[in-house]
């Protein structure tokens, strides 16, 4: 076995003893390879394992890699600038940080344009200062569901966090929010949260995706493209 696929069966281990610490079943948790700062040979080896969507947080590299990886579907994990709205649309196939009801209308009228559906996640922050990671909440949350207005070319999905590390209450008050807003806006929402150092937590709160950079590809390289 090569040491990619070594290390993915390690972590396909961890997240199968985390679902069976709580009752679930592994095949509710979607695994979201992160290959930011990783190099496309080793993204390839990924998809020759089985995977087609990879996190990626920076525009630029995105582009790139969709470039280098046709079959590869890039799904931004990090935050989307307005000016760089318009590549990111073209580049990547899900959005998952809109945090901003002007973001929500920059890429609405940009969808039309170039005629294209792109499902969306709301990225959600209620930690504020302590986690300084973009995210929107409460009345904010509300402002940018509404400026996406069930708009067919932007299908919500579900809500993406980062909620910060050692904190179970963090990862439960997601999945809450995540119910309380099912319930109000009849939205079939998923939810995305844990990453290589927190799945365990995440898990046990009800994730239905976790996102997992190092412990999928190992350790990250400098950044390949400056932003
Ligand atoms: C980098 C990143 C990840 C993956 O982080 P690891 O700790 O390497 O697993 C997940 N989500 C987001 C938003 C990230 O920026």
């Amino acid at each position: 076995m090569n040491p990619l696929a070594a290390r993915v069966a390690r972590l396909r281990a961890r997240i199968q003893r985390a679902c069976e610490a709580c009752g679930r079943d592994p095949g509710e948790v979607e695994l979201l390879p992160v290959s930011k700062r990783q190099p496309a040979s080793l993204v390839r080896e990924a998809m020759d394992l089985g995977f087609s969507r990879f996190g990626e947080n920076y525009v630029q590299e995105g582009v790139l890699k969709a470039q280098d990886l046709p079959g590869a579907a890039m799904v931004l994990i990090g935050p989307l600038q307005r000016n760089k709205a318009r590549p990111a649309l073209a580049a990547f196939q899900e959005l998952m940080t809109v945090d901003r009801p002007e973001l929500a209308l920059r890429l609405r009228h940009l969808a039309a344009e170039l005629d294209l559906v792109r499902p969306v996640w709301l990225q959600v922050d209620l930690w504020g200062e302590a986690t300084k990671v973009g995210g929107a909440a409460g009345e904010a949350l509300d402002a940018v569901l509404a400026a996406l207005e069930g708009d067919p070319r932007l299908p919500v999905r579900g809500l993406m966090a980062i909620p910060p590390p050692e904190d179970p209450e963090a990862f439960r008050a997601m999945a809450r929010l995540r119910e309380e807003l099912r319930q109000r806006t009849g939205l079939a929402l998923r939810l995305s949260m844990g990453m290589s150092g927190d799945l365990e937590e995440a898990i046990r709160a009800g994730t239905d995706q976790v996102r997992i950079g190092t412990a999928f590809f190992g350790t990250r390289q400098a950044p390949l493209v400056s932003e």
